[in-house]
């Protein structure tokens, strides 16, 4: 038992559309008897793959593991032009579950080199939308941390663009500093508006509440920029991937208000389990009593019609 007496969901959490999308795809392909594969796991979360593996869906890291005639499913990040030229010379049904705006970063790359610009992208290198990008402009330079810059050489015309996910501050900086790295510069902003809107809820919610909890993968850039937002508005905040995390009562001591969010990678269902989990916890005698209650309460509270982002027909008492 502890002090917390509320749990507060951010805003606009769960997937992001670009994921929802995907896995409705895969979910849909399965559900009318094809042969389903997923080029790559859809989503980086093991509660996740497990559903959809018990729905006959399959990831694979290959091609080559996809029988002739199947159905394979491009995730989100999307791929090198290559890859789909490759699958369907293979054979294999092609469900291209690439993010509409992804679509759209593809095609602004590709028109920066024709266009004859040198590109700088800023992403992590080996993050498969990463990949997929440097399929339409393989001598592009990718950079990430503010060290890596120094490395962008000088060139007449420059363009910059950026993977989906990197925190808008940083892409303004980075277009700062390359205005004295070229003559011309194209900006081309490309950090989506989900990612921004993400960003601006938790900020909102952190303001709040004494302690947040942030839901997502370890090694997830949006989860962690989330976490680093929290600290920067004065709130204390620690980063979880799922509630099991969620052992030790004494780092809700001092909390009354708990806030919680999660990557655009992250089920909104996973954050009600989270917010049950911090109820019953270190929450009040009272509120621990009542923490199935006050835990849906949360979520409804989070997934109104106009931030709701889970790719489940029904949000109401999610498991
Ligand atoms: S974060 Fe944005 S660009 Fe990336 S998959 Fe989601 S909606 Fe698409």
């Amino acid at each position: 038992m502890g002090n917390v007496r509320e749990v507060r969901i951010a805003r606009r959490t769960g997937f992001c559309y670009g994921v929802r999308e995907a896995i409705d795809r895969a979910k849909e392909a399965a559900a009318a008897g094809k042969t389903t594969h997923t080029l790559g796991q859809v989503v980086h979360n093991e509660g996740v793959i497990s559903a959809l593996q018990a729905q006959g869906i399959q990831t694979v890291e290959s091609l080559d593991d996809v029988n002739e005639g199947a159905a394979v499913v491009i995730r989100a990040h999307g791929v090198r032009p290559e890859v789909l030229a490759r699958a369907e010379s293979r054979g294999l049904e092609v469900i291209d579950g690439t993010c509409t705006w992804v679509i759209q970063e593809q095609r602004e790359i590709k028109r920066c080199v024709e266009e004859g610009y040198s590109i700088v992208l800023l992403g992590t290198p080996r993050h498969p939308e990463v990949v997929g990008l440097l399929g339409f402009a393989p001598d592009a330079i990718v950079v990430d941390e503010e060290e890596d810059w120094e490395k962008i050489p000088k060139r007449k015309k420059m363009a910059l663009l950026s993977q989906s996910t990197q925190p808008p501050w940083k892409f303004e900086k980075l277009a700062a500093f390359m205005v004295g790295r070229c003559h011309e510069l194209k900006i081309v902003n490309t950090v989506c508006p989900v990612t921004i809107r993400r960003q601006e809820d938790t900020i909102e919610a952190a303001r709040g509440v004494d302690l947040m909890v942030v839901v997502g993968g370890r090694s997830s850039a949006n989860t962690k920029e989330l976490t680093r937002l929290c600290g920067i508005v004065g709130t204390r905040a620690i980063q979880i991937e799922s509630e099991e995390d969620l052992q030790d009562a004494a780092v809700f001591a001092r909390a009354e208000i708990v806030g919680v969010t999660g990557g655009t990678s992250t089920p909104i269902e996973d954050l009600r389990c989270v917010a049950l989990r911090v109820l019953q916890l270190a929450g009040t005698p009272e509120v621990s009593a009542r923490a199935e209650e006050l835990a849906n309460e949360a979520l409804a509270a989070a997934a109104t019609p106009a931030g709701r982002t889970t790719s489940l027909p029904t949000i109401s008492g999610a498991a």
